[in-house]
């Protein structure tokens, strides 16, 4: 079964505006001509409109590091789907594991936001990891099943075909260390059996599982050539146009 392959880029909290829309641009003319892979980008809210408007005409698409479930109320310091679309994103990345480790965000919040971005048309990046601990503990597969299972809940089969999964080992993110292409290709099979078994095989073998934590230049060809990383999510060397660069030229 062939998936096409995402990259993506998290900018998380940085860049300057000008930094961000000259980066975009950049990327953006690298890409003309790409068309058998996605690229997308998560700027900061604040440089969203601004960096669609220096995307377009290219096939870079725009999502949102975060969103609310509804479209608009008292809701201090969020933002909605509806907004989100209106500055160009068409994705958003929830439960990344700053969100989850330093907000506390839980897996029923994540779900609630994931339901939300469905709802408002928004494809959902639903990124998943266990801590260090956890898979000192031997725990890796109970914990990605958990955050699976719970953060999936009450999505539809129509929908769950629209989810991407990012794969992120919590202590591979922002380290230098990245997980093995033996142990990323082993959590991301096991993440596809999951989506087999809570929905059927046929739509598991359609869903896009990216691999994130330290991806590099240096190690991009080896982890997209494992049969189940359909992609990767990226942050420190999303930030640097040449590193990017090299990414989205994967060996293929
Ligand atoms: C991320 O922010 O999702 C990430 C994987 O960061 P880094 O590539 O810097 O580890």
């Amino acid at each position: 079964m062939s998936r096409r392959p995402l990259i993506a880029g998290n900018w998380k909290m940085y860049l300057s505006m000008d930094e961000a829309v000259q980066l975009a641009s950049s990327i953006a003319s690298s890409c003309r001509g790409i068309d058998d892979l996605d690229v997308m980008l998560a700027p900061p809210f604040i440089f969203l409109q601004a960096v669609s408007e220096s995307v377009q005409g290219s096939p870079v698409k725009i999502a949102g590091q975060n969103v609310c479930w509804e479209s608009e109320g008292a809701f201090t310091g969020e933002i909605s789907p509806v907004m989100l679309k209106a500055a160009g994103a068409g994705m958003v990345i929830l439960g990344h594991s700053e969100r989850r480790h330093i907000f506390q965000e839980s897996d029923e919040l994540v779900n609630k936001r994931l339901l939300g971005a469905l709802r408002f048309d928004l494809i959902p990046i639903l990124c998943i990891g266990e801590t260090l601990d956890e898979r000192e503990d031997e725990r890796t597969f109970e914990v990605l099943g958990q955050q699976l299972k719970k953060g999936l809940a009450d999505v539809s089969l129509e929908d769950a075909e629209k989810v991407v999964i990012a794969y992120e080992p919590v202590w591979a993110i922002g380290t230098g260390k990245t997980a093995t292409r033996e142990q990323a290709q082993d959590a991301h099979y096991y993440i596809r059996g999951v989506l087999s078994g809570l929905y059927e095989k046929k739509l598991a073998d359609k869903v896009r599982i990216l691999y994130g934590g330290s991806v590099k230049p240096e190690n991009i060809d080896s982890l997209m050539a494992e049969p189940d990383i359909d992609g990767a999510l990226v942050g420190g060397a999303a930030l640097k146009s040449e590193s990017f660069d090299r990414i989205i030229h994967f060996n293929r």
